[in-house]
């Protein structure tokens, strides 16, 4: 199998999505881009609880199937279209989560309420004007949007996009505007919602990339 860790971190990926309730059903995709060129993405439409590292598809910039058994996500173009828009993007995440839905349904931005949204994402998370999914006019709308190197657009009335230099910290930005967008529609249940300020918001996320512990 060629590009066998790729398509294994993939597939990793994508069972984790399902197991954290970010996508029912066969919903959502992910990819991880392998060049300039080529990219590996998720099957359409299989079952998440079946899926293995081999039934990941490889692709090319213009969404070909270069290797794999079955038809690639129906958001190919839109995958393809961001590694083209953003060379500093190697894994993308897409999801269908019920609360960062909720604010690409209302056609409103999810805002930039919490510490983590402030250091993970670092900006409110924008709607992308409708198109239908899978299409070229849905791949076009969301490269408009990320278009100032953002990491987390929504799809009006579809769901979320996570754009990251790697797959476990595009996870993290689908989980973090997930719980950002739960906390805010709590919130404004019980009272308004009071956003960070730029200033505070740039502090802490320039503070977060020495976050953690170093490797010893
Ligand atoms: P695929 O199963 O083809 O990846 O489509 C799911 C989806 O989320 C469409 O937007
Ligand atoms: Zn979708």
């Amino acid at each position: 199998m060629h590009y066998k860790s790729i398509k294994e971190a993939v597939c990793k990926t994508a069972l984790e999505i399902y197991k954290s309730n970010l996508v029912i059903g066969t919903w959502g995709n992910v990819s991880s881009r392998i060049d300039d060129d080529l990219c590996v993405v998720t099957p359409s439409g299989l079952a998440y609880d079946s899926l293995s590292a081999k039934d990941m598809v490889v692709v090319n910039s213009l969404g070909t199937v270069i290797e794999g058994d079955y038809i690639p996500s129906i958001e190919t173009p839109l995958h393809t279209a961001i590694y083209q828009a953003r060379p500093d993007v190697k894994a993308i995440v897409h999801v269908h989560s019920p609360y960062a839905t909720a604010f690409a349904v209302a056609n409103r931005e999810i805002p930039l309420i919490l510490e983590e949204t402030a250091q993970v994402i670092g900006h409110p998370v924008r709607v992308a004007a409708y198109a239908i999914c899978g299409s070229q006019q849905l791949a076009d709308e969301a490269i408009t949007c990320l278009s100032n190197g953002e990491k987390a657009i929504l799809l009006a009335n579809h769901g979320l996009v996570a754009v990251e230099e790697s797959l476990s910290k595009a996870l993290k930005v689908c989980l973090i505007a997930e719980k950002t967008a739960m906390i805010a529609i709590n919130a404004l249940k019980i009272g308004s919602i009071n956003p960070l300020s730029a200033e505070d918001t740039s502090l802490l996320n320039e503070k977060f990339k020495s976050y953690g512990q170093e490797k010893k």
